[in-house]
């Protein structure tokens, strides 16, 4: 499902850090926050559990983008009459951070360590929530790479996709492949969980992938079976460690995410 060509973004993107030695970039619903939203919204608001489920299986197996897939998850939410606003309030008092997350923000800002979030969730309403959970003056610091949404005057909304000609709907690696041109590119961390991940993985230096204890460990998957190198965590408490290790210099990328894998052969 992978697609070579370079997709255009109809949203901007925030200026590349130039100067840094290390850069964060972190997936959003289900890896800053405990559970995914627009899971949430799509498993009690949408068509539910079981076919969101089967959608996030059949991304995995290749048989529909995820951009298609996820974007069937929100009108379903749309077609049972759910505004945007009313999702937003719902999501304000259902979604919670990683208990780890906020000691970890403010160790990379204290140690010039920038946190990107890149999601294929929509900006206002990881916005919100954010600006809930944190206080709106460090919402608004943290640089957000996501889809948009466009609401209609009748109430109806729907995902508005960063890269529409792209499988991924939001292609991950475009946020991170600009490092990689940089004359010393930084070491890239990049933090993930789902399917929504897929377009990042293989680009990071370091990738960390998020336990699941409910078993919808699909980045997981997809890594082992594709042979990408990660390492799993529990939650940004643990990882802060792993990343001071590498920052620190106590330890090497290959020393906390370990050798590069074989991918598995397919039967
Ligand atoms: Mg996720």
């Amino acid at each position: 499902m992978a697609e070579s060509a370079v997709p255009i973004s109809t949203l901007p993107y925030p200026p590349v850090h130039r100067d840094k030695k290390f850069v964060v970039l972190s997936d959003w619903d289900g890896t800053i926050t405990t559970f995914d939203s627009n899971d949430y919204l799509t498993d009690n608001y949408g068509y539910g559990k079981e076919k969101r489920r089967q959608g996030n299986f059949d991304v995995l197996a290749g048989k529909m983008t995820f951009r298609d897939s996820f974007k069937e998850m929100l009108d379903s939410v749309v077609v049972n009459g759910h505004t945007f606003e009313q999702c937003k309030d719902i999501l304000r008092n259902n979604i919670v951070l990683d208990p780890g997350f906020k000691e970890f923000h403010a160790w990379c800002k204290a140690n010039d360590v920038p946190v990107i979030i890149v999601s294929s969730g929509m900006a206002p309403l990881i916005r919100a929530i954010l600006a809930n959970l944190i206080g709106e003056e460090s919402a608004n610091e943290i640089e957000i790479i996501a889809n948009d949404v466009a609401i209609n005057d009748n109430g109806t909304w729907a995902i508005q996709y960063r890269h529409p000609s792209s499988g991924f709907g939001h292609d991950k690696s475009q946020a991170i492949l600009p490092y990689r041109d940089l004359p010393e590119p930084p070491v890239l961390f990049f933090f993930g969980d789902g399917v929504s991940d897929i377009s990042a993985a293989k680009h990071a230096d370091a990738l960390f992938v998020k336990q699941k204890e409910d078993g919808e460990n699909d980045l997981a998957s997809y890594c082992i079976r594709e042979g990408i190198r990660h390492v799993l965590f529990r939650d940004f408490s643990q990882a802060l460690g792993m990343v001071e290790a590498i920052v620190k210099g106590t330890q090497t990328v290959e020393d906390v995410v370990g050798p590069h894998l074989t991918p598995q052969v397919q039967a």
